[in-house]
């Protein structure tokens, strides 16, 4: 029987999950993750890592791993709805580096950051990953959780740990099972994926820039992958249904979005089009992230709209600094308490940013022309210094 003092348990081995395992590894505990998926590995897209996110990949030792599988772009243009041109460029690359003491602005393919986390959780002995669970049976006690973790052949895995923490995603189970009970809302707005070689990109637009559409109903990010010889793109439209079952046959096109009426957009995506894999975006607040021994990190806490590209960033600032919570407090109540109290007001904020986001890049005229006007006179590090509360942030200043 494991240590219950010095064993947390892990639901999910996705970006937050496998954050805290190496960060909790690191402090000793002995981490027992358990996956659904029965390989590691990830089926999606790109991910921009924002120097907030990456304060948190350097500070594991993964830099120099993370900088051989990702892409520091230049800069974002900015392409209102018709336009040829950018309306502004935001820098990025070195003058990004600068301005956040050393540490980039980065893009990468998901499967690049999961297998940069995966490779260093391998190496720790005291994390032990199980894929292929079907059941987290887990019930909260005096001091700690018993859990039993079951696959398909239906025999039990039992561990005691400290806590048990639900990185399980938007979907999380153990947020419904032991936290509130809540289901995610449909946002509103459909994510369509696909990855294009980079040839096809670079007849078109800048290979080493990050693109920025907005549109009515529609935006669209293309960021340069070059690592992998490929181009990420994501288009975002507003759905005009209010509801969305998960499993709900999509018959939706991106062919038939106003992205077509896009004359720098349409002919790029034109042969790319029924790749298109739609992602109805689903989102989740909650008052409480932890009841008891069990607490939720990442997009089981506050799944939110991609449209600041700040969820992973958000599920591995709390990864990072819950570990050092949990480290320095033996105190499960404590601990979550301070977690909580640090992480909750930024993350509402990033969450609220994010739909307010949405809501800027898909105006349609006249607001579209008055934003336009903005954008188009302001400095190319305006949108930075708009920014830097989120990605200055240190999750881990003045703890380590
Ligand atoms: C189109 C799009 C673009 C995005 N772009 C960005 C971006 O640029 N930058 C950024 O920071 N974020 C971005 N995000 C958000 C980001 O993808 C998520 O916030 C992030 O993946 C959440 O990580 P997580 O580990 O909390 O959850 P997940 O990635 O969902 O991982 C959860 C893990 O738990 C497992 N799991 C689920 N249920 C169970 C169970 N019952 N038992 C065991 N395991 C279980 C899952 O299989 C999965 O491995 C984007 C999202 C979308 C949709």
């Amino acid at each position: 029987m494991a240590n219950s003092d010095k064993t947390i348990s892990i639901a999910g081995a996705g970006i937050a999950g496998l954050t805290m395992a190496i960060a909790l590894a690191k402090f000793g505990f002995r981490v027992v993750v358990a996956e659904k998926q029965s390989t590691p590995g990830e089926f999606g897209a790109g991910l921009q890592i924002s120097p907030n996110a990456r304060r948190v990949i350097n500070t594991l030792g993964l830099d120099e791993d993370f900088a051989a599988n990702s892409f520091a772009p230049e800069a974002v243009d900015i392409y209102p709805h018709k336009h040829q041109t950018p309306i502004n460029s935001v820098k990025l690359g070195e003058f990004a580096t600068k301005r956040y003491d050393g540490v980039p602005y980065a893009v990468a393919h998901r499967a690049d950051l999961l297998n940069c986390l995966y490779r260093a959780a391998k190496k720790f002995a005291n994390i032990d990953m199980h894929f292929g669970i079907e059941e987290i049976d887990a019930t909260q006690t005096a001091d700690g959780v018993s859990i039993l973790l079951k696959d398909k052949s239906g025999a039990p895995y039992p561990v005691t740990a400290r806590a048990h923490i639900g990185a399980d995603g938007v979907r999380s189970q153990t947020r419904i099972d032991h936290i509130n009970g809540k289901k995610p809302n449909f946002t509103g707005y459909v994510a369509w994926r696909a990855l294009a070689p980079i040839d096809h990109i670079a007849k078109f637009l800048p290979t080493d820039h990050t693109s920025l559409f907005w549109g009515p109903d529609y935006h669209a990010v293309l960021y340069p992958l070059p690592h992998q010889q490929s181009v990420n793109i994501a288009l975002f439209s507003t759905h005009r249904h209010k509801s969305i079952a998960r499993n709900q046959e999509l018959n939706l096109n991106p062919d038939k979005l106003s992205i077509k009426e896009n004359s720098t957009l349409s002919p790029l995506l034109d042969s790319l089009y029924d790749q298109f894999t739609p992602w109805p975006l689903f989102g989740i607040t909650c008052d409480d992230w932890y009841k008891g021994n069990i607490a939720l990190i990442g997009d089981a806490a506050h799944a939110m709209l991609p449209f600041q590209a700040q969820g992973a960033a958000m599920g591995m600032e709390d990864a990072g600094l819950l570990a050092v919570l949990m480290a320095a407090e033996p105190d499960n109540a404590k601990a979550f308490a301070q977690y909580q109290k640090l992480r909750k007001p930024r993350v509402d904020k990033v969450q609220k940013q994010s739909a307010e986001n949405g809501k800027i890049f898909h105006m349609r005229p006249p607001k579209a022309w008055a934003r336009n006007f903005v954008v188009a006179r302001q400095s190319p590090d305006a949108q930075l210094k708009r920014l830097d509360w989120i990605y200055s942030h240190d999750p881990f200043e003045g703890m380590l």
